[in-house]
């Protein structure tokens, strides 16, 4: 029997908790977190902010019961502030100041993933909100309450920022949307889906600011505008959305790390220290796409990873399949998917990329009720002609459809190996000339 000690209960820390609690009976498992909430899905905050959902109760699907009804000990709201790895001891902080000690055989972190802060001088003001736990989400909603806050500046246009953008709008609120790319997005999609976004957001009465980085909050207790490198702007309430960074302050120096402080970890989970296993947010993947270890920070990710960690510490070996990064929008109805790389990374990442596309109504014309366009590329090696990344987007939910690429890009398919596909026809759903089926074939 080992004794197990997990730090962090979120999504990683939960998967990987249930994963040995269901299986492994005869392991004692020890959990902290510092938070004093649980499994609260951010993936649900825009939807709760812009109030297209009745409430945040139903972001969170694990509690502190769930796991000490399965005989875990599990201390909340209780800080890990030092891991001696030779004595194999964790030592924590309650609320109250009471100092904890736990020794372990098997190491468990899932310390997740915080904000990125930049040196912009008067961040620490109020209302300059950060969007990553359930307390900041709340935050966010009681100030937009004010009807005094009219104008709100959102920093960062990617998949966050955008979605609190939106959420914001239909709040009723100005919203400044500030990116230095010049483009929403950007790390995500190619162009010829990120501008359609743009447009979107743009019709729909967001101001878009690319190319114009944050660099002052001015204010006098509370933000009363922002300076960015073309002007300054009057607002009050800043969302900060410039992406997260690793939160490995526990063991960056013990544990070997990837070139943005991620702990780097094998196919098992295991990161350089024997028995010691990283997962979710705080840890590296293996990408598929790549071929190499990357660092996409994803819930989806995060769970699996805290599957095949549960396993192993369990006594049971498993690997970790890699993964393609597959993630989704979907803003004033309008949804976009993706997996694998897309042009610019795929080049970035030395591929010698090309592309093959196709725009149709996703039904025949014959068909009058929800059928929209629906854009498609797929991305792929000029030299081994593997597929290395997908893109589609419509008002239509396609979303199934970028599993299969996700599953394509795992296997090493050929882009020709997508021309004669088997891929049925039903006018309620495709057209006998399916999307996925015109972008192959019009691969060079
Ligand atoms: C607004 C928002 C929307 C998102 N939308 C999506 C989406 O649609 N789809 C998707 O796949 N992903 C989405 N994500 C990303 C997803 O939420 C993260 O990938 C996921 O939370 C990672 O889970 P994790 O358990 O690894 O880390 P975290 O969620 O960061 O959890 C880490 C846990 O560790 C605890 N902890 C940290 N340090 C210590 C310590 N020293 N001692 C004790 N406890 C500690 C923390 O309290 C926390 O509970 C979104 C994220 C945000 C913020």
């Amino acid at each position: 029997m080992a004794k197990i000690v997990l730090i962090g209960l979120n999504h990683a820390g939960t998967a990987a908790a249930n994963t040995i609690l269901d299986n492994y009976q005869g392991n004692e498992l020890v959990i902290f977190d510092r938070n004093s909430n649980i499994s609260y899905l951010g993936c649900g905050t825009a939807l709760w902010i812009g109030r297209q959902i009745d409430g945040y109760e139903g972001l969170f699907y694990a509690n502190k019961e769930t796991f000490t009804g399965k005989k875990a000990v599990v201390y909340m709201e209780t800080e890990v502030t030092k891991i001696d790895f030779d004595a194999k001891k964790v030592y924590a902080k309650d609320s109250e100041g009471k100092e904890i000690t736990e020794s372990y055989d098997k190491l468990i972190i899932a310390t997740g993933s915080l904000p990125i802060t930049p040196k912009i001088p008067g961040l620490s003001m109020a209302n300059v909100e950060y969007v990553k736990l359930f307390q900041q989400g709340q935050r966010i909603n009681r100030i937009l309450e004010d009807s005094g806050i009219k104008n709100v500046a959102v920093a960062g246009a990617g998949y966050i920022g955008v979605e609190l953008a939106e959420a914001v709008r239909r709040r009723g609120k100005n919203v400044l949307l500030f990116e230095a790319e010049n483009t929403c997005l950007a790390s995500y999609y190619d162009e010829w889906f990120t501008h359609d976004m743009d447009k979107l957001l743009s019709d729909k009465g967001i101001q878009l600011h690319f190319g114009e980085l944050v660099q002052e909050v001015k204010g006098k207790d509370k933000v009363q505008s922002v300076v960015t490198n073309k002007g300054e702007y009057p607002v009050e309430l800043l969302i900060m959305a410039i992406g997260f960074r690793p939160n490995t302050a526990l063991a960056k120096d013990s544990l070997e790390t990837f070139s943005n402080g991620a702990y780097k970890v094998n196919l098992k989970q295991e990161t350089s220290k024997p028995g010691v296993y990283a997962i979710g947010d705080c840890a590296t993947v293996y990408s598929n796409a790549v071929q190499n270890s990357a660092y996409i920070a994803l819930a989806t990710n995060a769970v699996r990873s805290g599957i095949v960690a549960g396993h192993n510490a369990g006594g049971t070996p498993l690997e970790s399949i890699g993964v393609q990064g597959s993630n989704g929008i979907c803003i004033f109805d309008y949804k976009m998917v993706s997996t694998g790389l897309n042009m610019k990374s795929a080049a970035k990442c030395g591929f010698d990329p090309a592309c093959a596309e196709f725009e149709d109504l996703q039904k025949p014309a014959f068909i009058k009720e929800n059928n929209h366009k629906v854009k498609i590329r797929i991305v792929y090696d000029k030299k081994t002609r593997r597929v290395l990344g997908a893109q589609m987007a419509s008002y239509n939910d396609i979303s199934m459809g970028i599993h299969m690429f996700s599953l394509a890009i795992e296997e090493k398919i050929t882009i020709d190996k997508l021309k004669l596909l088997d891929i049925f026809f039903l006018p309620h759903f495709n057209q006998p000339y399916n999307y996925i089926t015109m972008a192959a074939l019009s691969a060079k």
